[in-house]
């Protein structure tokens, strides 16, 4: 089968057409319509067997999570989804892979409404990119360096299940039908779109949480040149998790596992009322964490008031 063949079975048709791309797939080039004042957020992010998902991970859970997490980094941004781009690197052309791929790929591309409009593909050891675009408006828009003193620090969902499926796909723990929810979390990450596009109305800084709460929110506080306070026995956590650790959470697995995609995010205290609106709207859990200060560093704080130290950052990828 050649390149072009396998290029107009599995992709041409993958996702849905949109009127605002002139050109998608077929051509040297995408051509594609940005709205009128409206500005352009792209991102791009590579997924490596081994080093970004275990090597048993199943083709349709590999083909969802590469656009999930494209997903999170424009929902961190508070970015509308429009278009994506797939450069895949594969061993051969293996039909069922393929298939899965596109399945998983194509869920999250119908439930968001991105229409795939190029790539590339090439043979050798698996490896897929996938470039992502969307939309903001000008001034409306989340960065990483807009942290302000005094702002309350939150999180989307629970923080350190992924990690604990991690382990589980790893075999370094037993995967429990307990743990299967963890083994979800890891596979199938829900993108935070809605909350990132919902949270530019009352927030200027975000960034999703890839590498784990301690290593994410330091990027906030390098950008933003500000300190912050987390309450440790705030995070919120899930059941499965608890349930886990029993009466000894792991802080530091929790704190540094990667693969969450929940937002952190601050906010002024006086826009909460909105925050709890927007949660019910979302129906999506959002927990307060804790404050931006001044200074450097994060300290973590038990409400008895003992501090924890974490020995290791975040998961590096390089
Ligand atoms: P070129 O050689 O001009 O770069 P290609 O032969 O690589 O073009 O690709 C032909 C067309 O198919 C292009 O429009 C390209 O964007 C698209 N394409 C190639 N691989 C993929 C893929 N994995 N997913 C989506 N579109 C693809
Ligand atoms: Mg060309």
């Amino acid at each position: 089968v050649s390149e072009f063949n396998l290029i107009n079975h599995y992709f041409k048709q993958l996702t849905a057409s949109k009127a605002d791309v002139i050109l998608g797939i077929g051509d040297d080039c995408a051509i594609t319509r940005v709205p009128d004042a409206r500005l352009l957020a792209t991102s791009i992010d590579t997924l490596i067997s081994g080093v970004h998902f275990p090597h048993g991970t199943s083709a349709e859970d590999i083909g969802y999570k590469a656009l999930a997490v494209n997903l999170s980094d424009l929902a961190a941004m508070g970015a509308q989804p429009a278009w994506v781009s797939l450069a895949l690197t594969m061993p051969d052309e293996n039909a069922q892979w393929l298939q899965g791929f596109c399945r998983g790929f194509a869920q999250l591309a119908q439930q968001y409404n991105v229409q795939l409009i190029g790539g590339d593909t090439t043979r050798g050891d698996l490896s897929i990119s996938v470039q992502i675009y969307g939309f903001v408006e000008p001034q409306k828009f989340l960065r990483r360096d807009r942290a302000q003193l005094g702002e309350l620090i939150y999180v989307s969902g629970y923080l350190g299940d992924a990690g604990l499926g991690l382990a589980c796909a790893l075999n370094k723990l037993a995967s429990t039908s307990a743990l299967q929810s963890c083994i979800q979390q890891l596979n199938r990450p829900l993108p935070r779109v809605e909350l990132g596009q919902s949270l530019i109305d009352i927030s200027a800084c975000a960034i999703d949480i890839s590498d784990g709460l301690a290593a994410d929110l330091q990027h906030i506080l390098d950008a933003s040149q500000c300190a912050a306070l987390i309450e440790l026995d705030a995070l919120p956590l899930s059941a499965e998790l608890k349930a886990h650790y029993a009466e000894r959470v792991d802080w530091q697995q929790v704190l540094t596992s990667g693969d969450d995609y929940e937002l952190c995010f601050t906010i002024d205290a006086a826009e909460e009322n909105k925050l709890i609106a927007i949660a019910a709207q979302l129906k999506l859990k959002l927990t307060k964490i804790g404050v931006i200060k001044q200074g450097v560093g994060i300290e973590f704080m038990h409400l008895n008031g003992a501090e924890f130290t974490l020995t290791t950052a975040g998961y590096n990828h390089f």
